[in-house]
């Protein structure tokens, strides 16, 4: 499967996925319709899919004129979402396998953000697309559920493959290290990355897809049960949901 990242607004990030023996084409959180149909002008094709991971807007504003565009166009997300998403063909759950030609997916019901909140997951190709699930050293706000859930959606893809690239939808890297460093001043990985990306940043490189395994080493919010961390803002006998409420409410006034 090919990737290519587009962007909209300030930092959305809009990814095409194209099976590359069938040349099906498809699109995950389209923020607006424009930057998709240039691009599928542009490469000469017609858009088979679209895939959202939650009903935000800035996700699946371009729905409705990619649909309009492409009527054969299937819009695949999250069932529990379905009075918030309008006109969905193919209603998702957790453990439902979804495919884009040759391309297979799983979804992953990863709930807090918002209460139906799904990733797919393209085993094969070693790609999480994860919406505003996770983002790189930093996750979503907690819009409508419960730091145990939320907690517990991020234990789920920190289970998956170490080598899996995390495909999410903004690109708030430089300041989700800025904060990861008032959570673990001493994590010299941490430094060293924050570095790597700023660079990157001053060049107006993507620092997206990030890889799952530096994430576990330096994303604050995935390493809630590590005793370093607990140690590190003075809460070494609190439970690894106690931890995520805590510094996801430290984030929010960040
Ligand atoms: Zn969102
Ligand atoms: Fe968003």
């Amino acid at each position: 499967m090919e990737i290519v990242q587009l962007s909209a607004l300030k930092d959305n990030y809009i990814y095409m996925l194209i099976c590359e023996e069938t040349g099906m084409t498809g699109v995950v959180d389209p923020t607006s319709a424009e930057p998709v149909l240039k691009w599928l002008k542009d490469n000469n094709k017609k858009l088979d899919c679209i895939f959202n991971t939650h009903h935000h807007w800035d996700h699946i504003g371009g729905n409705k004129k990619l649909q309009k565009k492409f009527p054969n166009c299937e819009i695949v997300a999250p069932a529990s979402e379905m009075e918030r998403i309008p006109d969905i063909d193919l209603p998702v759950f957790d453990g439902y396998g979804v495919r884009l030609g040759q391309c297979r997916a799983v979804v992953i019901e990863v709930p807090g953000h918002t209460t139906g909140h799904v990733a797919y997951w393209f085993e094969k190709d070693n790609a999480l697309f994860c919406g505003d699930a996770l983002f790189s050293l930093g996750c979503g706000r907690m819009f409508e559920g419960t730091p145990t859930q939320m907690w517990n959606s991020l234990k789920k893809i920190r289970n998956l493959p170490e080598e899996t690239q995390i495909y999410c939808a903004h690109e708030y890297t430089e300041d989700n290290a800025k904060f990861a460093e008032t959570i673990e001043t001493t994590n010299p990985l941490l430094k060293k990355y924050h570095q790597r990306i700023t660079k990157m940043q001053s060049e107006n490189i993507s620092t997206i897809p990030s890889v799952l395994a530096i994430e576990k080493a330096i994303n604050p919010f995935l390493r809630c049960d590590h005793p370093s961390l607990k140690q590190a803002i003075g809460m070494p006998d609190s439970t690894a949901e106690e931890v995520f409420a805590e510094i996801r409410a430290r984030k929010d006034n960040f």
